[in-house]
């Protein structure tokens, strides 16, 4: 309903909105009510039992839980396998209507116990980032308020100074009930800090225990700040380790827990300013590219066949008479290598092997540090027998650019995966770039979509309304201050010129400083507060300015902004979330006075700083100025709005106070927030793709670090591959089969001899399981040979390294899609539809590809020293980014708001579906297990191995 009515327009959906409103307020008032109820019966209680409760609610929770425990479990299963948001949203609104089914009953008692040990800790003081305060609150009601929203799930909106940091402490006990942990999520560091600092020893009276994490904690800091029942933080210091969690090569160094409940505080500035930019976590594309150049030489003097000629010498020993295997023993000792022009592969034979390990002057490929060269040798071989210059590719400005096979197109961004493209650049003799690459990356939107649970306060979010409501779901209740705002806004002094604005800023705070009253300047720029600064200097007018860049510090100088004389200037970010008290007389002479320089792009950020005046019913009152040259007037304001008003101006420095421009800046800013959302629209499309691709990537490797059904994982891929190969050489006519094809393949994937003899009378799908069980039961005789144990270690670090290189190839190649999407000339394909479908088709072939290098190894390699070393190597983080997103330029947005329509491209799932019944599809017979742990052996037993 509110959707629809959030996509409406005009002053019909203001007053629903306001009526929806002033309902939801009113909603809330009941369970205010009943606190109130229960404040005089706890009041009588001794501290004891006032902790106790806490136990007590524990165990009311614990109750209520059992009649849902199925319910739960079969939810959070089904979340973590959804792939596509939507989904995810439908099932975590689900499980949060299970788990406010047993948390709302308790609100009253619970926040009353809240509320009266802030009561009993008034007097008291504490440390506090530093510095010793007193504590003196206890919730107001509309404090109660603010906070039964924020436990349902809602965006709080409520003035600077109306005590948000205390109203954050009662959702976050009685969910941290639930024993799943709560984030309370700040803008940085020193805030987190603070306001553990703040709050911590309330949660600690009632016995929970509160933790902060920090950027630079040592992860067993962090660990132990994780597993507390309250962890405070900054939303970069979140996402970053969830990022790094799933870097971890090592399941014991992971730090997040899951994500269950997060407030997020200033929650515009995260969800709306932030989430303009990913969070992308970047290192080194190749160890060393040394090794394209050497496989390069190596291969260079190699005597290398096709498979044709290959197969016609065979061919022609067997009809004089030699035995087949003896005739390719032959022939292989004659040739290093030979290459499939119809499987685009390349096959090194054993004397190729022997002769790469004495030019590269390695002992073995198959164990230790080594496994890696046979594939850097089969590349280089591709490259230069299988892709020729000019035909598949071309060299352009010391670069290889792929032409499309099927329309001849140079395709630059594209590039050829798992190190191909590499293997062509030496080939060309051409400088392979020692580059970085994203090595993890998430937007907050898709970050803060993993919760189950989020919620959020600020002071403006009622201008985003519709975006926080379209993307994540969030709803936004006003709530009315606690004493009634008597803050003064002027209207906005219009000047032509940014100089002659300059001086009347400079005339305003002279103005107001000499009768004694504060004043806080806000500027845009670093660099227009050196300007004023400057310019107050010449006046000898003592100020501060403030960059927010040492937040701490900046906090301590802010917290005195109120005191008479002061004059402090401030970038937006400076010293917010630092409440600003008045000093001795200051409200009797007027409060503090706002001096906003220039509108910002948003109106909201504009509703920040003069919020900062006019605290707790304080008086305050503010002003912007504005000139014909600030950005926002030139680029959006319409022409004839300046020169009307130029002209009906009198003199030069004079302000023009017109509402006409005040309306017309209104629109203007509203015009800018409409073009930055499309801008967030863009990224979160951008992202989607990717999102899909790493939650079923994270979740696989996650299964695998942890050692969960690692020989299930194996035995599939084996199937699905020699299924495959099935497929290839015993195709639809019985005529064409190639079991000459099939037999050569399962001996160099899997070392299994076998004999034609042994595919007579046989179906494809007979001819499957027939291989199936040969490979099984070479793999239990391996699993037999190396014991159970260090299988295990084998198989993990086999899959732990496949699945890491390959989605750090994955990931390359999509850092490549993205910035060379745009420079293709489609006809007719939009860039982010192009980049969806090739995303899409990459995706495929990486998951492809890790199932063939896991099935090819998992005979050959043997268990390695120093196996960890090498995994830790692929990921080595250079920067931890939170930048401006490149992807789109303003031309490339029009493009892109017509490709809205484009269709979902669905990853194909880690193991692909196969049309019949399945080894892991529920059992055909109805017993709901899986097939393979059903009638997989009866029905299969018949065969035999
Ligand atoms: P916000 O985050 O909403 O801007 P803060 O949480 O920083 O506000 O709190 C601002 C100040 O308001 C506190 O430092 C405190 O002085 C005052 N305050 C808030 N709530 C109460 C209360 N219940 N009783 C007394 N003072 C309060
Ligand atoms: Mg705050």
């Amino acid at each position: 309903m509110l959707d629809k009515a959030v996509s409406g327009i005009g002053r019909g959906l203001e007053r629903l909105l306001g009526s929806h409103n002033e309902r939801y307020l009113k909603e809330l008032t009941e369970p205010v009510e009943e606190i109130k109820h229960w404040e005089r019966t706890f009041r009588s209680l001794s501290d004891r039992e006032l902790r106790a409760k806490t136990d007590e609610f524990r165990k009311r929770i614990e109750e209520a839980v059992k009649g849902f425990e199925d319910e739960l479990e079969a939810l959070r299963n089904q979340m973590n396998e959804a792939l596509s948001a939507k989904e995810k949203l439908r099932l975590r609104g689900k499980i949060r209507e299970i788990e406010e089914k047993i948390l709302d009953p308790l609100i009253p008692e619970a926040f009353t116990v809240v509320k009266e040990a802030c009561r009993r800790l008034v007097g008291k003081s504490w440390e506090v980032a530093g510095v010793e305060l007193e504590w003196n609150m206890v919730p107001f009601d509309v404090q109660l308020v603010g906070a039964i929203a924020l436990h349902r799930g809602t965006i709080v909106e409520m003035a600077t100074g109306e005590g948000k940091t205390l109203v954050a402490v009662m959702p976050a006990y009685l969910n941290a009930l639930l024993g799943q942990g709560v984030h309370i999520i700040t803008v940085n560091d020193y805030l987190a800090r603070r306001d553990r600092d703040w709050m911590g020893p309330i949660y600690e009276f009632l016995g929970l225990s509160v933790g902060v994490i920090q950027s630079q904690m040592p992860k067993e800091e962090k660990q132990a700040a994780y597993r507390c029942d309250i962890t405070y933080g900054q939303n970069n210091e979140f996402g970053f380790d969830y990022l790094r969690d799933n870097m971890e090569i090592d399941a014991a160094n992971q730090v997040q827990p899951s994500l269950h409940y997060a407030i997020l505080d200033e929650v515009d500035s995260i969800l709306i300013d932030e989430a303009r930019t990913p969070l992308i976590i970047s290192g080194p594309a190749f160890e060393s590219t040394q090794k394209y150049y050497q496989a390069d030489r190596c291969i260079r003097p190699f005597k290398v066949i096709d498979q044709q000629t290959y197969d016609n010498e065979v061919q022609e020993m067997v009809a004089r008479g030699m035995p087949e295997t003896t005739a390719k023993a032959e022939v292989e000792e004659k040739y290093d290598a030979r290459y499939d022009q119809k499987h685009n592969s390349s096959i090194i034979h054993d004397r190729g092997i022997i002769r790469a390990q004495r030019s590269l002057n390695v002992e073995d490929f198959y164990g230790g540090e080594n496994v890696d060269w046979p594939h850097f040798l089969e590349q280089a071989l591709r490259a230069h027998h299988l892709f020729k210059r000019d035909q598949d590719y071309v060299v352009k400005g010391g670069q290889v650019v792929i032409v499309d096979e099927f329309t001849g197109r140079l395709m630059p961004g594209r590039v050829w995966s798992n190190g191909l493209h590499q293997a062509i650049e030496a080939k060309e003799h051409l400088k392979i770039k020692e580059e970085n690459q994203t090595l993890a990356t998430i937007t907050f939107q898709n970050f803060f979509r993993l919760y189950e649970k989020i919620a959020g306060m600020t002071g403006t979010a009622k201008t985003e309304e519709m975006e926080l409501y379209k993307i994540y779901g969030l709803e936004v209740l006003q709530i009315p201050t606690n004493k009634p705002l008597i803050r003064h806004p002027y209207p906005d002094a219009v000047y032509r010129t940014e100089e002659e604005k300059f001086n009347a800023v400079i005339d305003e705070i002279m103005e107001v400083h000499q009768s004694g009253r504060p004043v806080l300047v806000g500027t845009r720029s670093i660099e227009k507060s050196e300007r004023l600064s400057k310019m107050l200097k010449e006046q000898g007018i003592e100020h501060e300015v403030l960059n927010a860049k040492h937040h701490q510090r900046e906090a301590q100088i802010v917290a005195t902004a109120g005191q008479s004389n002061r004059v402090t200037i401030a970038t937006n970010m400076a010293g917010r979330g630092t409440d600003i008290v008045l000093g001795q007389g200051v409200a009797e002479s007027g409060g503090l006075h706002i001096v906003g320089t220039e509108r910002h792009e948003a109106r909201r950020i504009d509703n920040q700083l003069s919020g900062r005046a006019g605290r707790q019913g304080d008086p305050g009152s503010s002003r912007f100025f504005l000139s014909f040259e600030d950005e926002i007037m030139r680029l959006f304001i319409p022409e004839w709005i300046g020169g009307f008003l130029q002209r009906h101006t009198v003199a030069e420095g004079e302000a023009i106070e017109h509402s006409m421009v005040t309306k017309a800046i209104g629109r203007a800013q509203k015009k800018v927030e409409e073009r930055n959302f499309q801008i967030r629209k863009d990224l979160l499309e951008f992202d989607e793709v990717m999102d899909q691709q790493r939650k079923l990537i994270y979740s696989q490797r996650q299964k695998v670090l942890l050692g969960e059904g690692l020989k299930d994982m194996i035995l599939d891929m084996m199937y699905e591959r020699i299924e495959i190969a099935v497929e290839t050489y015993c195709g639809a006519r019985r005529d064409e089969w190639d079991f000459d094809g099939l037999i050569a393949w399962a001996r160099k994937k899997f070392g299994l001899e076998i004999t034609e003899a042994d595919f007579a009378g046989k179906s494809p799908q007979e001819i499957e399981e027939f291989l199936y069980h040969r490979a099984l039961a070479r793999y239990a005789q391996k699993e037999k040979d190396l014991d159970e144990e260090a299988m295990r270690y084998l198989e993990r670090f086999l899959l732990l390294s496949s699945i890491d290189s390959k989605w750090k190839d994955h990931l390359y190649r999509m850092d490549q899609l993205r910035s060379g999407i745009y420079l293709r000339s489609y006809a007719q394909v939009e860039p982010i539809i192009a980049y969806k479908q090739e995303g899409s088709r990459n995706f495929g072939e990486m998951l492809d590809s890790i199932q063939e290098e896991v099935t090819d190894l998992i005979f050959k390699v043997r268990p390695q020293e120093r196996a960890e070393e090498r995994l830790a190597r692929l990921w080595q983080v250079e920067e931890l980014i939170h930048r401006e997103f490149a992807g789109i330029s303003r031309q490339q947005k029009a493009a892109l708001a017509a490709s809205e329509t484009a269709g979902e491209e669905r990853p194909q799932p880690f193991i692909r579906k196969r049309p019949k019944v399945g080894r892991n599809a529920p059992c055909p017979c109805g017993s709901g297990r899986k097939y393979k742990h059903c009638c997989w052996d009866k029905d299969h037993a018949r065969i035999g191995a």
